[in-house]
C-alpha cells in the first residue's frame, strides 16, 4: 500500500480565482484550502490555460518529464508544470497549448457555446493528470470533478489496475448533472481510453459516449453538492436520463449529498476590497441591535452602485429608498432568469430597482437588455462576466433572486446572505438546503422565501411579499430577515470534515 502517497488529488476544469466559469471554480479553489487546514495533503490538477500562462504572480516550475498520448493515430505531447497558489495550494498544470492555450474554459464564459474539440481537450486533462501522478507520486485518493474530469477514473484504472489494492481510491463529484459530456460513440476510439470501458457499466449510455456516467460508475463513490439534489437526481424529473444508475448508487450508499460551502475569508462584507463600503462591525454574529450597521452597509452600497450604473435612486412612501433586487447568474434556462424577466414585464409601477449581471443564452441576454432599455430608470442589465461587479451587487442587493428550476447547490444565495441579502429562490436542490423559508411555519429564523411553483406568478408573488415586508412602516420582520440571513455561515468546516471521513472510508480495502 505504501506505493501511494497520503495525498488527495483534485482533477477539474476550473479553479477560482485562476480560472472560473461558475460554482465548480469556487469549490475547486476553496475546498482544498480547508482540507489543507485540516492537515490533508491536497493537490489540484487543472489545464494550463492562457490566462494562467499569462499570470505573472504564479511561480511556475517545470521539473517533471513530459508525456505523450495517442488520439487515434495522432500523437500529442504534453508537459507538466507545478506551482503554488498564494494561499498555499499546490497545483499541477497540464500544458498542451493546442488544447488549452485558449480564452475560455469551455468555449464561452457561461459554457453556452462549446469548443468543438472539448472531448479531446478534457480527455487530455485525464491523461495529463495520471501521467503527473506517475512522475510525482501516486496519490491515495483521486477526486475528479464533473464531466470534464470524467475520463480520469478510466485512465487511472488503466494505468494502475482495476483492483482496489493496486490503485488510488476514486471519488467523483457531480456539480451539475445537466452537463454530462455526451458525444458520438465513434469518438471513443480517438481519446486514448481502453476500449473495455466502452460499456453500459462505463461510458456507454444508450449508444452514446457519456463522460459523466463513466466517471461516476468507474469511481468507488460519487458525491454531489447538496443532500436534496442527491435525492432529486434519482428521479426522472431531475435525473437527465441517468436516474436509474443514480438511484442504484444512492440505494447502496454510494451517492452522497455534501453541501458546498463558500470561502468566508474571500466573501466577507468586512474586508472585501471590491465593494464600495465595508461593513463597520467586526462581530462574528449579529443581533437586531446590529441592524443599523447593516442598513447603513446596504444603503451606502446600493447608492454607490446605482450611481455607478446611472440609475436614479428612487423612493417610496415615507421617503424610504426602494429595494434593490439583485441577480448574479449564468443565463442558462435552468436558472429561471427568463421567467424572472417575464415576471418583471408584468409589473406596471415597478416599485424597486433591478441590477442583473450574467451571460449565457443569447435569447435571455437579449431579453434582459430589452427590459433594461424600456425601463432605463429602473433596470440595469450587465451582460458579461465581471467578478468585481458581482461583489458590488451582492453588497447592494436587498433582495437576491435565484429563480432556479433546478439547482445542485448554488453558491450565490450563500454569498448574498453573507452580505445581508434576503433570498427569493426556487425550492429545489441546495436552495432548499440553505434558505430557511419564511412561509414554513416550522422555521424559526427565516432567511427568505422559497418559491414552490417556479413560474411568472410564483416569482411575482415572492417579490410582492418581500417588497411589502421591506416597505412596512415598523420594519421588524424585515430587520429579522436581514439579521437571520447575515448570521448564516456556509463555510467549509463541516463539509470538509465529511469529505475527510469519506477519503478515509474510500481508501479502506472493503469500500
Ligand atoms: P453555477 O455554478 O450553476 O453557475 P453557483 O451559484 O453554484 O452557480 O455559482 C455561481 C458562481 O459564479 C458564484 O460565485 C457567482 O458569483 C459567480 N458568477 C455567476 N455569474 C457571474 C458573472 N456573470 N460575473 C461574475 N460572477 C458570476
Amino acid at each position: 500500500m505504501n506505493k501511494f502517497t497520503n495525498e488527495v488529488w483534485f482533477v477539474g476544469a476550473e479553479m477560482s480565482p485562476l480560472v472560473k466559469a461558475g460554482g465548480l471554480g469556487d469549490v475547486m479553489g476553496s475546498l482544498p484550502k480547508f482540507l489543507i487546514r485540516k492537515g490533508i495533503d491536497v493537490r489540484v490538477v487543472i489545464p494550463y490555460y492562457k490566462n494562467i500562462i499569462k499570470n505573472e504572480c504564479l511561480n511556475i516550475e517545470s521539473s517533471y518529464p513530459p508525456g505523450r498520448v495517442n488520439f487515434g493515430e495522432i500523437p500529442f505531447d504534453f508537459g507538466i508544470k507545478t506551482a503554488r497558489t498564494d494561499n498555499g495550494i499546490p497545483l499541477v498544470l497540464i500544458e498542451q497549448n493546442h488544447f488549452f492555450n485558449r480564452e475560455y474554459v469551455y468555449g464561452s464564459h457561461a459554457g453556452v457555446s462549446e469548443y468543438k474539440d472539448n472531448l479531446w481537450r478534457f480527455a487530455m486533462l485525464a491523461h495529463g493528470a495520471v501521467h503527473a501522478m506517475r512522475v510525482i507520486g501516486i496519490p491515495g485518493v483521486i477526486h475528479s470533478h464533473d464531466w470534464s474530469a470524467g475520463f480520469t477514473p478510466a485512465v487511472a484504472r488503466h494505468a494502475f489496475g482495476d483492483e482496489k489494492a493496486s490503485r488510488p481510491a476514486l471519488i467523483f463529484t457531480i456539480h451539475n448533472l445537466g452537463y454530462q459530456g455526451v458525444y458520438p460513440m465513434d469518438d471513443f476510439y480517438d481519446i486514448g481510453i481502453d476500449f473495455k470501458y466502452n460499456s453500459p457499466s462505463g461510458y456507454e449510455h444508450f449508444g452514446a459516449l457519456n463522460s459523466l456516467k463513466g466517471g461516476m460508475l468507474l469511481s468507488d463513490v460519487t458525491t454531489t453538492v447538496s443532500p436534496t439534489y442527491a435525492s432529486e437526481i434519482t428521479t426522472p424529473r431531475f435525473g437527465f436520463g441517468l436516474e436509474g444508475e443514480l438511484k442504484r448508487l444512492y440505494d447502496k450508499g454510494k451517492l452522497k449529498g455534501i453541501l458546498n460551502g463558500i470561502d468566508l475569508d474571500y466573501w466577507s462584507p468586512q474586508i472585501d476590497k471590491m465593494i464600495h463600503y465595508r461593513l463597520q462591525n467586526k462581530n462574528e454574529s449579529y443581533s437586531l441591535k446590529d441592524y443599523g450597521k447593516w442598513a447603513d452597509f446596504k444603503s451606502k452600497n446600493k447608492g454607490s452602485l446605482l450611481n455607478e450604473l446611472n440609475l436614479p435612486i428612487r423612493h417610496g412612501k415615507g421617503g424610504k429608498t426602494l429595494p434593490l433586487i439583485g441577480v448574479v447568474s449564468r443565463f442558462a434556462p435552468e436558472k429561471g432568469i427568463d421567467i424572472f424577466l417575464d415576471s418583471l414585464f408584468n409589473w406596471d409601477n415597478f416599485p424597486f430597482h433591478v441590477v442583473m449581471l450574467g451571460s449565457g443564452n443569447s435569447k435571455i441576454e437579449e431579453k434582459a437588455k430589452y427590459l433594461a432599455e424600456i425601463r432605463k430608470d429602473r433596470v440595469c442589465a450587465i451582460v458579461g462576466y465581471d467578478e468585481a461587479m458581482a461583489h458590488k451587487i451582492y453588497a447592494a442587493a436587498d433582495i437576491f433572486i435565484m429563480p432556479s428550476k433546478t439547482e445542485p447547490c448554488g453558491l450565490s444565495q450563500m454569498i448574498a446572505m453573507r452580505y445581508g441579502g434576503v433570498i427569493a429562490a426556487g425550492d429545489t436542490g441546495g436552495l432548499h438546503d440553505s434558505v430557511s423559508d419564511m412561509m414554513d411555519k416550522g422555521v424559526k429564523n427565516p432567511t427568505g422565501i422559497l418559491i414552490k411553483h417556479m413560474d411568472v406568478n410564483g416569482i411575482s408573488w415572492a417579490i410582492d411579499k418581500l417588497y411589502n415586508i421591506y416597505m412596512d412602516e415598523n420594519g421588524e420582520k424585515w430587520k429579522s430577515l436581514v439579521i437571520n440571513a447575515s448570521n448564516q455561515r456556509f463555510g467549509w468546516d463541516d463539509s470538509a470534515a465529511i469529505y475527510e471521513n469519506l477519503y478515509h472510508d474510500a481508501i479502506s480495502p472493503g469500500y
